[in-house]
Order: structure tokens, then sequence, then C-alpha cells
């Protein structure tokens, strides 16, 4: 079966075509600035160069339509017809405690979702948004959502509980959700079947290191604990991100700077982590390792902090499972950065992990980066989050 994978957000789409047989990506690309002047269409079929057009589109509608006319077009399509689509798999960030897993789409999911709206204001109507435009393009094909909070659904509540009056939890469900579940879910397979051994048996901690960033604690294949929170603030420090805080920060800055909270929120999403500490340099982790290797102060505080912070919650989480089998780095960050994994497992010495250098500086590929003789493997898994989505939308339909 041929899945249209979907990942909507307020102004773009990415989208792959996977065949699900073969788990190929059939094709590839991505729709900008919808609903913006000057929108752009990349399409990328498997084995041939992008191709990039200016077009604008007025919405999402006319964005998949686009998408669909690329992967019939004559030339360039990898499909011959509408028909072809077998199933859509549409990334959906949040689904609150409703959904614990991937699920087939009908109107009263879609009523679901759109009750998480709450918790996720930037993300949850886009995803919407995306269902919609699918299901007039293509009535009649299946499709299925796919949650980001689903895996950490089995967190006990020890750990999705803030202390905060129990009230705010039992009202409006404020508690720890936890996001990238898809990835965190995949990687955590793949570094069972790396290590030849069966997941329910591993205690696993998967760095998701990407622009966002998330740590979680896997126990015999279910989630136990996460970095992420409420909202994708909470954690590491990320990109953008300022991670954790003391919530006092809030008022203090407000009151400093006679700004709303909402200002700060905006800073604490859009100026803060990495890009805040290296004085607006970049969030980009290149241009800190380049500002690093210069000598300068800007990068290498930025990487060290965000570092650290990842080293605490890896602690955080061998306490929490009381022990760890396999550590796996992944994202963009986690995949390609052999300066931030070395910056990582430098606090983990004290438990036998150590890092063969040669391994490390591989790039994006999956491989062990721990010495034979470190008692807990260390691994590079790059994530696939749209293969899972197309996975688990198959799963369901087929
Ligand atoms: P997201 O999906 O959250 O946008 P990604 O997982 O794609 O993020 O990660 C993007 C980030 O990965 C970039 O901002 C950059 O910091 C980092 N990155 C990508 N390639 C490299 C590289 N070769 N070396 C170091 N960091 C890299």
């Amino acid at each position: 079966m041929k899945v249209l994978v979907i990942n909507c957000g307020s102004s773009s789409l990415k989208y792959q075509l996977i065949d699900s047989d073969s788990e190929g990506v059939l094709a590839k690309g991505l729709c900008e600035r919808i609903g913006i002047d000057g929108g752009m269409i990349t399409y990328q079929p498997e084995g041939k160069e992008k191709i990039k057009k200016q077009v604008d589109m007025p919405d999402h509608t006319e964005a998949v339509k686009l998408v669909i006319d690329s992967l019939i077009d004559k030339e360039n399509g990898v499909i011959a017809s509408l028909d072809e689509i077998g199933a859509v798999g549409h990334r959906i960030v949040h689904g609150g405690e409703k959904f614990a897993s991937a699920t087939v789409i009908n109107d009263e999911v879609i009523k679901a979702i759109e009750e998480c709206n709450d918790l996720a204001p930037l993300h949850n109507p886009a995803n919407l948004i995306g269902i919609r435009s699918c299901q007039a393009i293509m009535p009649g094909v299946p499709m299925v959502a796919v949650f980001d909070t689903a895996f950490h659904q089995t967190m006990p509540e020890k750990a999705y509980l803030y202390g905060i009056p129990y009230e705010y939890y039992q009202k409006y469900k404020v508690r720890r959700y936890g996001f990238h579940g898809t990835s965190h879910s995949y990687v955590s397979k793949r570094c069972a079947a790396v290590a030849g051994k069966d997941i329910k048996d591993m205690k696993i901690i998967v760095c998701h290191l990407g622009n966002g960033a998330s740590v979680s604690a896997v126990a015999g294949g279910k989630c136990v604990d996460t970095s992420m929170g409420l909202t994708p603030l909470e954690g590491l420090i990320m990109g953008t991100r300022s991670g954790d805080l003391d919530p006092a920060i809030l008022q203090f800055i407000a009151n400093k700077y006679n700004k709303s909270i909402d200002e700060v929120m905006n800073i604490l999403n859009k100026e803060s982590g990495v890009f805040g500490l290296s004085e607006g340099l970049s969030s980009d982790f290149r241009d800190l390792e380049d500002s690093k290797n210069r000598g300068e102060d800007k990068g290498r505080r930025a990487m060290e902090a965000f570092a650290y912070r990842v080293a605490k919650y890896v602690g955080a989480y061998i306490a929490a499972m009381n022990g760890v089998d396999g550590i796996c780095f992944t994202a963009g960050v986690g995949e390609n950065s052999p300066i931030v994994r070395n910056l990582v497992c430098d606090h983990l010495g004290f438990m036998g992990v150590s890092i063969d250098q040669d391994a490390n500086n591989q790039r994006g590929k999956e491989i062990v980066i721990s010495e034979k003789s470190s008692r807990v493997k260390v691994m590079v898994i790059p994530t696939n989050e749209e293969l899972a989505i197309a996975r688990e939308t198959y799963a369901l339909v087929k």
C-alpha cells in the first residue's frame, strides 16, 4: 500500500509518499508560505533532483491539491492516479489523555482532537486543517491520526503530575504529556534491535536532540518519563526554547521589561535556548560549533549548557529506571554532532560508559559509539518519524 504522510503546520505542509511493502520513500517535499505571498512547493521524487516551484497557495486545500498534482505528474510523478494512495497518516501534535495510540480518523476523533486544541493552540488547529484539506481532496481514502503525545501516555502518575494544586489536573488536565513520541518509540525499538535484545528486557534512554529536543526513559518498551511537559517548552535547553526554568523568572522579566505574560512566553519559546545563550548568534549547532572552534565564548557556553542539561536528564532517568542498558542519540544534533555526544557522555564515565572516538566521528548513520568494554551501549540511531507514521497508518487500515 502507498501511504501519504502529512505533517501540517500553520503555514507549511511536509509530505512523504511511502510504499508500505518496501518502506521506501517514493517522493517527498514541502509546501511553504501557505496563505502568505511567495508560496513555494518542493517536490523530490525518489532518486531524482529536488524540484522547487514558486506558486501561491491561498489555503491548505490548495497545497494538498498541488502535492497530488506533483505525485501524479506525467513527467516526474511516482503514481498514475490518486486511486493509488491507500491511506493518509497525519502527524497530530497533541492527543491529550484521550489518545494512547494512533487511531483511524472519523468525526468523533476529529472532535476529540479539537478538544485538545487548548493544550496545543499553535499546532492542533493546523493539524486539523491538514486532515480536512486531505478529506476534501481525497474523500473515501482512510486517514489515521498519529499523536506526538501517545507514546508517553504510559508514564506513571508520579511522573506526569506537577507539584501544583491537584484541582488543576482534575479540572483542566494540567499535567506532563511529552512530545516527539513517534521518534522516541521508533528509536527505542531500533535500539533493542541493534543490541540484539528483546525491548521488554531493556532500559533505554533516548535523547532526541533537534531544534526541539527531549529525552525519554523507556523501560520494557514503555515510556516511564520524558522531559517535555504540558507543552514542548519544558525540559532541555533547545534551539530557541528555554526548557526548564524557575517560573518566577516570568514575573521578574515581565516587570523589568514591562512586558505581558504572552510577550515573555514568546521570548521563552522563540528567543531563548542556545539562540539566546549565544547572544542571538544562532540556534543551529553548526554555527555554534564554528564559533566554539574560533575560540568564542558565545558558541562554547551555549553548547556546554545544552549538553550539561542533557546529561542531567540522562542521570535523572537512570535513577527513574534504576539502571540503563542503552543510551541513544537521535535527530539533527544527536545524529550529527560528535562534540555534543562527547560533552554528554563525559558525565557518564562513573557507570562505565566509554566512547569509541572513531565510531563517534561518523555522522548520520546507525552505529554503536561506545567501546566494546562499555557496560552501557551508547548508539546513534537516525530517527524516521515519517516511516513510523506510515507503519502505524498501514497497521490500522490494511
Ligand atoms: P527539527 O525537526 O526539530 O526542526 P532537526 O532534528 O531537523 O530539527 O534538527 C535540526 C538541527 O540539527 C539544526 O538546527 C542543527 O542545529 C542540527 N544539525 C544539523 N546538521 C548538523 C551537523 N552536521 N552538525 C551539527 N548540528 C547539525
